[in-house]
């Protein structure tokens, strides 16, 4: 399989801006022995947080590593610990807890829990930078393995597995900002095997690329755009009504009618014919219903000719 080359759609948000920094969340210590200044001296970018309320907002600057005390002003950090394994990113992000307790207890406690290493007050500054390597190479080792998990190989896109994990959440409020309402887009290429028939598989790579490519970068900005099989593109589109998202739809069908195709040698032209449908967000949101929905509606919508877009009845969830 060919390395993905679409670099917009292969990184993450929080990898576009550089090294990632490492988050310390730990009380003032008037007595000066705060890890902020050990870290610093390592070279790293730190972000500090005081409390678990400072700690919680700091994350979504997606730490590469927390460094996490045991005891906060407003809380304890193997209960953050707890939450951030529920955290769909989070729990992915390697934590090392920091206490000046000499209890073993804490320690089962704190891996327990999910920290990947423990150090104890007062920190030796040749151990804590070889736990905080160790750590970001943990942190490195799982990003990659993720990306080769939830990506597609050929398009760099999200995989069907991850999109539909992230609509059924969205679907059922677990989001922390919850949307009211969701939206999916099924694309589906037209008549796309003649392109390989006549052209041959390579340029049908090519072409699949660059259709996913302008995918991502007239979605990627508002939702999840995924490879759902072959010639296949499912897009998710929180907060979106079905109205709103056909619009976005048709701008997108606009763009691929002017432009070409291909490996340069030959211009081709692509069509496609698109589904979409809505549901409200909550209780009684059924992702299995709504996929079907929108399968009927791109099945519809190659049964009228394709090279349309056909948006599926507004039914209750
Ligand atoms: P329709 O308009 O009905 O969708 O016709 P179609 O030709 O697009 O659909 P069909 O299902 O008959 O053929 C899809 C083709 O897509 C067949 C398959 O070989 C090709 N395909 C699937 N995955 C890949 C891929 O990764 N690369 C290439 N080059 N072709 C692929
Ligand atoms: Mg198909
Ligand atoms: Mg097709």
């Amino acid at each position: 399989m060919r390395a993905p080359h679409i670099t917009g759609a292969w990184m993450d948000h929080a990898h576009r801006e550089g090294p990632r920094a490492l988050l310390l969340v730990e009380p003032p210590h008037p007595d000066g022995g705060t890890l902020q200044s050990h870290l610093e001296a390592f070279g790293y970018r730190v972000l500090v947080a005081r409390s678990v309320v400072e700690a919680r907002a700091a994350v979504a600057q997606c730490p590469a590593v927390v460094v996490l005390d045991w005891e906060l002003p407003d809380g304890f950090g193997p209960d953050l610990l707890t939450e951030w394994m529920e955290h769909a990113e989070m729990r992915w992000t390697p934590v090392v807890m920091v206490t000046g307790s000499g209890d073993p207890q804490r320690v089962r406690t704190a891996l327990e829990r999910g920290a990947v290493d423990f150090i104890r007050r007062p920190a030796d500054p040749i151990e804590l930078e070889a736990r905080l390597r160790s750590a970001l190479r943990l942190g490195r080792l799982q990003t990659q393995m993720r990306a080769l998990a939830q990506r597609d190989g050929l398009t760099g896109l999200w995989n069907r597995h991850v999109v539909l994990e992230r609509i059924e959440r969205c679907a059922k409020g677990k989001e922390i900002n919850p949307a009211r309402c969701l939206s999916v887009a099924m694309f589906d290429i037209d008549h796309f095997k003649m392109i390989n028939d006549n052209y041959g598989h390579d340029v049908g790579d090519v072409v699949l690329q660059q259709f996913a490519e302008q995918l991502f970068r007239d979605f990627g900005p508002y939702g999840s755009v995924a490879r759902f099989g072959g010639e296949e593109f499912l897009v998710f589109l929180p907060g979106h009504t079905a109205e709103i998202a056909q619009r976005r739809v048709l701008t997108f069908r606009e763009y691929v009618a002017e432009r070409c195709f291909g490996d340069g040698k030959k211009a081709l032209h692509v069509t496609f014919s698109a589904g979409v449908a809505a549901c409200e967000v909550g209780h009684g949101a059924n992702m299995a219903r709504l996929l079907k929905r929108v399968d009927l509606a791109l099945y519809a919508a190659k049964h009228e000719g394709r090279d349309r877009i056909v948006v599926a009845d507004v039914a209750s969830n």
